[in-house]
């Protein structure tokens, strides 16, 4: 981390492989966080030779978070089920879900270990938000996971959040059919959030190869492709819209004058009915 010894053998002691960039200390560069290594920031300098804005798409990421779990709140959701949640920030899903109702259940769930240090920290004086180290790519476990399963009842509808993680499944590892197994058990009223890099521009196309190249994951994929996601559920305003664009606290910016960093993050939510 910034600051602090960055010798690999003692970090591999807690399981953190610091020769390698990972998605979550990755992301925390750009969100200017402080629990991150050389090989981080050296992976995220590349990326602004491509995508110089980059800094702005986490922020743009960030705030469509907190504007989406403050809808989701005031549509009356009560549970909040986080996949690839990442290193705590400012407004984390608890925070601002539960500055609405205060009775709001939230579950993180993410594979970094050094995700499950920091929520700990963060969450320990909060007996209605748990951190849980699982692999979201594995419904079944993480479904049955006692972290999930002491917060959430299926029985009562859920939001499940894939927000700035799809893109770093796969094709092959059918990051389709999980996000079915997860609205599979969820009931009619449940929600689904998705945000997702896209293939909206040769700047990010360029992009995709670079983090696949150095991080090893990240499919900008395109606008059809991530409304798939949302099959068999009712989109709701505005649909699946560059983030800026997704009900935004102020004007809604002209989609003809957005830039390339605003343009290469889609998302939406959606209702299951
Ligand atoms: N959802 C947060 C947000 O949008 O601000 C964090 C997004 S961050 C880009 C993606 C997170 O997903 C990282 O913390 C990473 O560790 C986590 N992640 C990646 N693959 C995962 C997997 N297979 N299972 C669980 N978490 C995963």
């Amino acid at each position: 981390m910034t600051g602090t010894t960055e010798r690999p053998e003692e970090w591999a002691s807690r399981g953190i492989d610091i020769t390698k960039p990972s998605i979550a200390r990755a992301y925390d560069v750009v969100l200017r966080g402080k629990d991150n290594f050389e090989v981080d920031r050296a992976f995220v300098s590349e990326i602004t030779k491509v995508i110089p804005e980059i800094y702005d798409v986490a922020a743009y990421n960030r705030q469509v978070l907190g504007r989406g779990v403050r809808f989701l709140a005031e549509q009356g959701i009560r549970q909040f089920l986080d996949l690839g949640s990442g290193l705590p920030t400012v407004q984390n899903t608890h925070q601002v879900a539960q500055s609405v109702a205060p009775d709001s259940k939230v579950v993180y769930v993410d594979n970094d270990p050094m995700v499950l240090v920091h929520g700990r920290a963060l969450l320990a004086q909060n007996e209605r938000t748990s951190v849980v180290t699982a692999d979201l790519r594995d419904p079944a476990a993480v479904l049955g996971d006692p972290g999930v399963t002491r917060l959430i009842d299926f029985t009562r509808p859920v939001a499940i959040m894939m927000v700035g993680i799809l893109h770093h499944l796969h094709d092959d590892e059918d990051p389709k059919g999980i996000v079915e197994a997860y609205l599979d058990v969820a009931p009619s009223g449940s929600h689904l959030f998705v945000t997702h890099f896209c293939a909206s521009s040769q700047e990010a196309r360029d992009a995709e190869k670079q983090y696949l190249a150095m991080l090893g994951t990240g499919r900008f994929r395109t606008v059809e492709e991530i409304t798939a996601y949302f099959d068999g559920l009712e989109l709701l305003e505005p649909g699946v819209v560059p983030l800026p664009l997704w009900r935004p606290d102020g004007p809604v910016p002209v989609e003809s004058d957005m830039s390339i960093g605003q343009r290469l993050m889609y998302g939406g939510i959606a209702r299951k009915p």
